[in-house]
């Protein structure tokens, strides 16, 4: 089996879908991998570092799709590469098979297999797998960074000879990974932190961070389903929150939203109110910029000030940290990619395993994934 991976075409993508250490893990289960020259030079791999775990460094993008087997991305390769590959070739990476459904119609057409990695299952069985989490881990602790360096003040209560000075007030909305991993960099900063979700299971996770949860009252409505994600609330309901959001912006610092519902849009909960009740000088940074964004003044992937509150949407802000969000990715898609092999590291499809299955997107030209059908069939009305 002929495995390979190229450049990620997208402008600002910096990380790697294989990392040399990968590629040594593989080339020991009997498959060859070819790596397009240059992939690694912004994530920390050289052609030098793959050479040595054993890959083949290509020079010709073109005539290494021509004939590979599996190709690994981070992002959707573009439609061009894409039409390069002989049919029943296997993709693998972020496809966003459900924000973007009709760029599956080439998977389609090209009669290609392709597994999206953001729809590997939450399961302790695919915990090695979970891109999303990896990523996600980068993004919220990131984020705080950003917040840092753009607030006019700094995050640790201070006692010094010229007097105390307050700590940083800090709210985060959504308590998924992402949030999380905001909340726990906030507090290893010194900030005095708030964490809001929808999940009655988040608040938990929120105060053993040390954080304290701003809960409201749904009256009881379900706000997740079987798989642990949150659903679309109501208006009504989102409207709870969002007065909550208003009345706490007013003395808060920094907010970091991420909060998401898989396959829709974000859900709004910063409002136009509750932006200009901030202070002056206050940040936010909306971590749900590509599904829409969670503040009303977002703009994604640009920074807005509005009565001198800074507002930051930044679309890839895992590309910001490549060397560690490369590490583990290369690590969750190569986990995923052994399970598609024999020991004698041929191609094994078995749609009925439990992680391969809810991951497939297109086998050979078919959808076999039905969230997947339905959001092509929406996307085609
Ligand atoms: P996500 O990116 O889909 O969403 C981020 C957060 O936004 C979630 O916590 C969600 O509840 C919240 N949210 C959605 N709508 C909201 C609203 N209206 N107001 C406030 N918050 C709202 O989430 P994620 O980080 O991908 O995690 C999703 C679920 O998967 C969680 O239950 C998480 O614990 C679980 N998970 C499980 C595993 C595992 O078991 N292996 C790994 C990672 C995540």
């Amino acid at each position: 089996m002929k495995i390979a991976v190229v450049r990620e075409a997208p402008a600002g993508e910096t990380r790697a879908a294989l990392m040399p250490d990968s590629v040594r893990a593989l080339v020991t289960s009997g498959v060859t991998v070819h790596v397009e020259s240059g992939t690694g030079d912004a994530s920390g791999g050289s052609d030098a570092d793959y050479v040595a775990a054993g890959a083949q460094i290509e020079r010709d993008k073109t005539e290494l799709l021509d004939s590979v087997d599996v190709l690994l991305c981070v992002s959707r390769p573009s439609d061009h590469d894409l039409a390069r590959l002989h049919a029943g070739a296997v993709v693998i990476g972020f496809l966003r098979p459900l924000d973007e459904p009709d760029a599956m119609v080439q998977l389609i057409e090209r009669n290609l297999t392709a597994f999206a990695m953001e729809l590997i299952p939450r399961s302790t069985r695919a915990q090695s797998m979970d891109a999303l989490s990896s990523m996600a881990t980068i993004v919220g602790y990131k984020s705080v960074l950003l917040a840092a360096e753009r607030l006019p003040r700094m995050f640790p209560l201070l006692m010094t000879a010229a007097g105390t000075i307050a700590p940083a007030r800090v709210l985060v909305l959504g308590a998924g990974v992402a949030g999380l991993q905001a909340i726990a960099t906030a507090r290893r900063l010194g900030a005095v932190v708030e964490g809001y979700d929808v999940r009655a299971a988040a608040g938990e996770h929120v105060r053993s961070l040390g954080a304290k949860f701003l809960q409201v009252d749904l009256g009881g409505i379900q706000t997740e389903d079987a798989g642990g994600y949150a659903v679309e609330l109501s208006d009504e309901a989102l409207n709870r929150g969002r007065d909550l959001i208003t009345k706490h912006a007013r003395t808060t610092d920094a907010i970091i939203t991420s909060a998401q519902v898989p396959g829709k849009r974000a859900p709004l909960l910063v409002t136009e109110e509750a932006v200009a009740g901030m202070k002056p000088g206050s940040v936010i940074v909306d971590l749900a910029g590509s599904t829409g964004g969670n503040c009303a003044a977002s703009r994604p992937g640009e920074t807005v000030v509005r009565n001198g509150v800074v507002i930051m949407s930044p679309l890839n802000l895992a590309a910001t940290v490549p060397v560690h969000a490369s590490q583990l990715y290369s690590r969750n898609i190569t986990a995923f990619l052994k399970l598609l092999m024999e020991d004698t590291g041929e191609l094994k499809i078995d749609l009925t395993d439990d992680v391969v299955g809810p991951t497939c997107v297109v086998h050979q030209g078919e959808v076999v994934n039905g969230r997947v059908a339905a959001a092509l069939e929406t996307a085609a009305r």
